[in-house]
């Protein structure tokens, strides 16, 4: 007898909402479970600045809510700039092209195109005293309530988190009066010893904007001041200390500021914070029935690699494929999901935490390598869409040096695009 598929989501965002598209699609009885209504979204601060490579775009496709199809608005490659006394600027491309969609659009989006398909959305907020009724509700409970305190439920595995504190603060804002390139890029802009900025074209309520996502080293001259900014009580400081950071440390985005037009898009669209990179345990059993965690309640990783989303919704694929076939939802099934997903979520975590320490002489060379070596750069950037191939180059200093090694030899040809879809 086939088994009762009626499973329970916790939470709208990527991860959330891509599972519940994907079970819709599929003719599974899904609900999801909410805290934000969509029109709460219009008015609310900055709640990321998040791109979508390809693979995830590949999924959107899938799930028919790909509503961003100008060609302008996506993105070909990762513009690299490096504030050495002599600085380094090289590119890598993508086989296929990226993109970023300011999230107060994208998750309200597609809780409508759910919604209009006949999914069911309730709008409450789940304190952890209700989850074992929800647990009892449905067949499956789908935890995905992103960073905030419901995480708890799911133990930690300290074994995969290095870090006690934020490694970085960040100062993440949307701003308009950075001129785009053409075609447009991802700038990622290095200060060394200061700190990381990932500029990212994207679309917001206005058109194109760019974010400036800072992620600055506590303690060094770009972090200090920038705690006590305030938008709000001094705008022209608030703006006239950014530009002075730019121009120092990220000089080759300030020259792409008009001083005239430089500002927030709109006032809420600045972020503050830091974040400490933490996985957990995905499964917790009550009365033999399972809740599962996915996206940033499994791992969450700081932003420098733009990895966090991009996992949610490759986990939620990989949970949806699960759930189709499943016999039985019990901690079989939940070690079977972890045993699929895992390698690429955690090596999206081991390769972003790599990047926040210090770089190790191995990572210095291939980054000088890079810099005259345009297929290993290349395969660098592409493998934003594959962390955990990533993380097969660059997990000791042995395969970093053998990557080097390969990409440098004369007769090595550039990798296409891979075959597999995600
Ligand atoms: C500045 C910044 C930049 C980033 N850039 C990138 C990037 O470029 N690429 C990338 O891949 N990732 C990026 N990330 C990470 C990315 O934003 C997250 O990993 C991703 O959004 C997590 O998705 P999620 O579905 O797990 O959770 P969330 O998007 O946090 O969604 C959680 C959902 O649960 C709801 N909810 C929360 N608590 C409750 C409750 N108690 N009851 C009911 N509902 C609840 C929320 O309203 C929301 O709908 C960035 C993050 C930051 C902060």
């Amino acid at each position: 007898m086939a088994i009762e598929r009626r499973i329970g989501i916790v939470g709208a965002g990527v991860g959330g909402l891509h599972l519940a598209l994907y079970l819709q699609k599929r003719g599974i009885d899904a609900t999801v479970i909410t805290d934000r209504e969509p029109r709460e979204y219009r008015d609310a601060r900055l709640l990321n600045t998040v791109a979508h490579h390809y693979v995830t775009i590949d999924r959107e496709n899938d799930l028919g809510v790909n509503h961003w199809l100008d060609p302008t608005v996506y993105y070909a490659f990762h513009d690299h700039f490096f504030n050495f006394p002599q600085p380094l600027h090289f590119r890598g491309d993508f086989a296929k092209p990226s993109r970023a969609v300011d999230y107060r659009i994208y998750l309200p989006l597609l809780m409508e195109d759910f919604a209009a398909r006949g999914g069911k959305i309730e709008y409450r907020r789940i304190e952890d005293g209700d989850i074992a009724a929800l647990v009892a509700r449905f067949d499956l409970l789908v935890v995905s309530s992103g960073r905030g305190a419901l995480g708890r439920l799911f133990t930690s595995r300290p074994e995969h988190m290095p870090f006690a504190e934020p490694q970085r603060r960040l100062f993440v804002g949307l701003y308009q009066g950075v001129r785009n390139t053409t075609p447009m890029n991802v700038t990622l802009s290095v200060s060394p010893g200061h700190g990381e900025m990932i500029v990212i074209p994207t679309v917001t309520f206005s058109g194109v904007a760019h974010a400036l996502l800072m992620e600055n080293i506590p303690g060094g001259d770009l972090d200090a001041g920038m705690a006590a900014l305030s938008y709000e009580k001094d705008r022209r400081g608030f703006l006239q200390t950014v530009l002075e950071k730019l121009e120092k440390h990220h000089p080759s985005t300030y020259d792409r500021i008009d001083r005239s037009r430089f500002d927030l898009a709109q006032p809420q669209d600045v972020l503050q914070g830091g974040i400490v990179p933490t996985v957990r345990r995905t499964v917790v059993e009550l009365d033999g029935k399972c809740a599962v965690a996915l996206g940033d309640v499994h791992s969450v990783i700081d932003p420098m690699m733009g990895q966090g989303a991009n996992m949610a919704s490759y986990a939620a694929f990989v949970l949806g494929e699960e759930i189709v076939k499943a016999d039985a939802f019990d901690t079989r099934f939940a070690e079977k999901v972890d045993l699929r997903r895992e390698d690429r979520v955690l090596a999206a975590a081991r390769w972003t935490n790599l990047m926040l320490k210090p770089p190790s002489e191995a990572l210095g060379a291939l980054i000088v390598a890079m810099s005259g070596n345009r297929k290993l750069c290349d395969e660098f950037t592409e493998n934003f869409n594959y962390p955990e191939i990533q993380w097969d180059r660059l997990a000791t200093p042995q395969r970093i040096r053998a990557w080097i090694e390969r990409l440098s030899s004369p007769t090595v040809s550039r990798r296409g695009p891979r075959t597999h879809h995600r």
